[in-house]
């Protein structure tokens, strides 16, 4: 696809940030370039509409950007998945682990509903330990996660293989 040249060359990279040798991979300035962004939302949409999908499951914080116009477009629900203490309703929440430590991520308690069918959004993978904890939370109120999908892969790091099989979309692959 044409598109995924120019989408591709607006993503910015950041050597050493937010440490040295991580090199960064920046979406903000694909949100500067008009026809890439929507480039971006319309790839998804083009890819979901149609799939019966009711809720579109946005992960904290870019999940937030590209998650709510692709849920507008395929007509469904946008959860935010979010980390800890932030939702001020109840919660259920799931561990997972970094590099050092560990984080939460939570979702509000009956924002989706048993057999739904999930899409699952964020602007990268890289572990997949972010995605993981994801689709453990939707698939533990009964839910299903139709596929995950990112702009950027980082495909050396396999974070894909950790997805329990769930399928996943990526429109470009970074080092
Ligand atoms: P993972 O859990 O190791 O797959 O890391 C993915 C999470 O870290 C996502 O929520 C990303 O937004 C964030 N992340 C990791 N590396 C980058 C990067 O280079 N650019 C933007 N986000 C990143």
């Amino acid at each position: 696809d044409p598109r995924i040249a120019r989408i591709s060359s607006a993503i910015r990279v950041i050597p050493n940030f937010p440490k040295p040798g991580i090199m960064f991979q920046d979406i903000t300035t694909l949100l500067l370039d008009t026809r890439a962004f929507r480039d971006t939302v319309d790839l998804f949409v083009e890819r979901y509409r149609g799939k019966d999908i009711s809720v579109v499951a946005g992960i904290e914080a870019r999940g937030f950007i590209f998650g709510p116009p692709i849920a507008l477009a395929i007509r469904a629900k946008f959860v935010p998945m979010r980390k800890p203490k932030k939702l001020p309703g109840e919660v259920i929440s799931e561990e997972y682990s970094l590099e050092y430590g560990t984080d939460k991520m939570e979702m509000h308690v009956g924002a989706v509903q048993a057999g739904e069918r999930v899409l699952v959004i964020d602007d990268l993978i890289a572990t997949g330990g972010t995605l993981c904890a994801a689709i453990k939370l939707i698939e533990r109120v009964g839910a299903h996660v139709v596929e995950c999908a990112c702009v950027i892969e980082l495909p050396e790091l396999k974070g894909r293989d950790r997805l329990a099989e769930k399928p996943l979309f990526v429109l470009v692959n970074a080092a």
